[in-house]
């Protein structure tokens, strides 16, 4: 068959979603994807037993009342795979302590305040505030993916909020800098600094492990995205692996009509969804005058932080927590500046997912994943004296790592974007900073965006969020109801 009602470009999340809720309302999709494996940054890899996730540390939304649970629900492989609850949900080590995000909201805010019990009256206004925040984010969510008409009335408030930085929050209600630093941990979960990144992005992503919580897929993330793929073919789905798309076509109406692939195969469609990289969507697949689009939104918004990524495989047992962030101090602002990269003095991100789930290595051995921010850049990096650097720093956490290591490899913002198409490697799609509102109007009828490039909000959870508004778009226009 070579004529389907909705194509979808790409399998990072966003596609996986979209495809998914597609193919499980009874309409004949097809997803199409460059790569041999689909998953874009939820890949996982294997080096000698050990198994690493290329990118994601941890991920919410796969509990029973999560977005992506539920689309596995429908597609009727929710059985097939496994998740593991993360409990804290990070251990941030500061110079002089050591702090667990509590999956629980209300230990976590107890915790805060016999730590600084003059400002408890403050630290309970700020969670107030967040809730009420995650509250309208999430209803304005589900007016978007249910009700397509309502997508572009944002109410004032969320409308305020998002010209809102996150330090403008925080120093409302907080005045002890080190507390302010401690509730800023995540900010490297969207490469921003609290006194850039937009208030809406960062509640988001902080209250929806606090209202979901945080898990990995037995197994890696890999498994999320072939389980996915897997719903997708059982519910009538095409899923095309290893074979990229090089253009959409339009027809003289700048509707798209189709696609043309690498291997020069052509398919036609009445809908399609891009989840290919927004520059890639707009210059390359269309070009013309949409590559303008793509220009103006890098220039006007920008792309967000990447990282340099070292996997090591290390022999020996472990008595820490499965996801750590080092601060060596209480100058969060700092840790931003493009300078800061490969500094002792910046933050580092590190994940050891064996810790919970045992398969991910050989028997009393270990995956350590150190996460670096560095600018999404197309420059060259020298791997080997990056990682020398990062392995030197993470000693502080982990003294004798470097004697135990079996496997090592790493990735730069160039690798990332080799395997999935991300412009620069960026991490999160646009830059998540206050004012942000939306993307570019492109006047293509026909074509939805989907995942980290299509909305506000990084992350994956918001990826699948986007994937589940392209899918909710063309379900309106066929005279469906999206039922998630
Ligand atoms: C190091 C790192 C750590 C992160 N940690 C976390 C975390 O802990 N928690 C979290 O929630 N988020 C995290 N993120 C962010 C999260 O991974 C992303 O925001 C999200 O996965 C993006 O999903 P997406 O749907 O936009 O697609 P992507 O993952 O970007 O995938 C896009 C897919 O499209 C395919 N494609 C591109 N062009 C074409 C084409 N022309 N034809 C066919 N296919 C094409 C690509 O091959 C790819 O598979 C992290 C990101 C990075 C890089």
């Amino acid at each position: 068959m070579k004529d389907f009602d909705a194509i979808v470009i790409g399998s990072g999340i966003g596609g996986l979603i979209s495809a998914g809720i597609l193919a499980s309302k009874g309409l004949r999709t097809l997803l199409i994807e460059r790569h041999v494996t689909p998953g874009g940054y939820i890949a996982s890899f294997e080096r000698k037993g050990f198994v690493f996730d290329a990118a994601v540390d941890c991920i919410s939304g796969v509990a029973p009342d999560g977005l992506i649970f539920k689309v596995l629900e429908k597609l009727g492989v929710h059985n097939d795979l496994g998740f593991l609850r993360i409990d804290p949900i990070r251990v941030s080590i500061f110079p002089d302590i050591e702090i667990p995000v509590d999956a629980d909201m209300n230990a976590y805010i107890d915790r805060l305040t016999s730590l600084f019990p003059s400002e408890s009256a403050g630290i309970k206004e700020f969670f107030k505030i967040a809730c009420r925040v995650y509250e309208m984010i999430q209803s304005a969510t589900n007016m978007f993916i249910s009700n397509n008409a309502g997508s572009n009335n944002i109410s004032p408030k969320i409308l305020k909020f998002m010209n809102t930085t996150y330090n403008e929050l925080l120093s409302e209600y907080l005045k002890d800098y080190r507390l302010k630093a401690i509730l800023s941990d995540r900010c490297p979960f969207l490469g921003l600094p609290p006194s850039r990144v937009s208030l809406i992005s960062m509640i988001a992503l902080i209250m929806s492990y606090f209202t979901h919580g945080a898990y990995r897929p037995v197994g890696g993330f890999q498994r999320l995205a072939d389980v996915l793929a897997d719903g997708i073919r059982k519910n009538g789905g095409r899923v095309i692996l290893g074979n990229g798309v090089k253009k959409i076509l339009l027809d003289r109406d700048n509707n798209c009509c189709g696609i043309i692939c690498d291997n020069a195969d052509e398919y036609t469609s009445r809908h399609i969804i891009s989840n290919a990289d927004f520059n890639s969507t707009f210059k390359n697949l269309l070009g013309g005058r949409h590559a303008s689009i793509a220009e103006k939104m890098t220039t006007d918004v920008g792309v967000s932080m990447s990282f340099f990524i070292v996997y090591t495989g290390i022999k020996g047992e472990i008595k820490t927590h499965s996801s750590l962030g080092y601060f060596p101090s209480y100058d969060i602002e700092s840790f931003f500046k493009p300078e800061a990269a490969f500094m002792d003095k910046s933050t580092i991100g590190i994940t050891i997912s064996s810790l919970e789930d045992k398969f991910r290595a050989p028997h009393n051995c270990h995956t350590v994943v150190f996460h670096e921010m560095v600018e999404a850049t197309n420059k060259d990096f020298d791997k080997s004296r990056c990682t020398d650097i990062i392995l030197k720093k993470t000693e502080k956490v982990i003294p004798d790592l470097k004697d135990r290591i079996l496997v090592i490899d790493s990735a730069t913002p160039q690798t990332l974007e080799r395997y999935t198409g991300n412009y620069r490697g960026a991490a999160f799609g646009w830059r998540q900073a206050s004012g942000f509102r939306n993307v570019a109007r492109h006047g293509i009828k026909n074509l939805s965006i989907a995942g980290h490039w299509g909305d506000m909000g990084g992350g994956v959870l918001a990826a699948a969020y986007s994937g589940a508004k392209a899918a909710g778009e063309i379900l309106m226009k066929e005279g469906l109801q999206i039922d998630i």
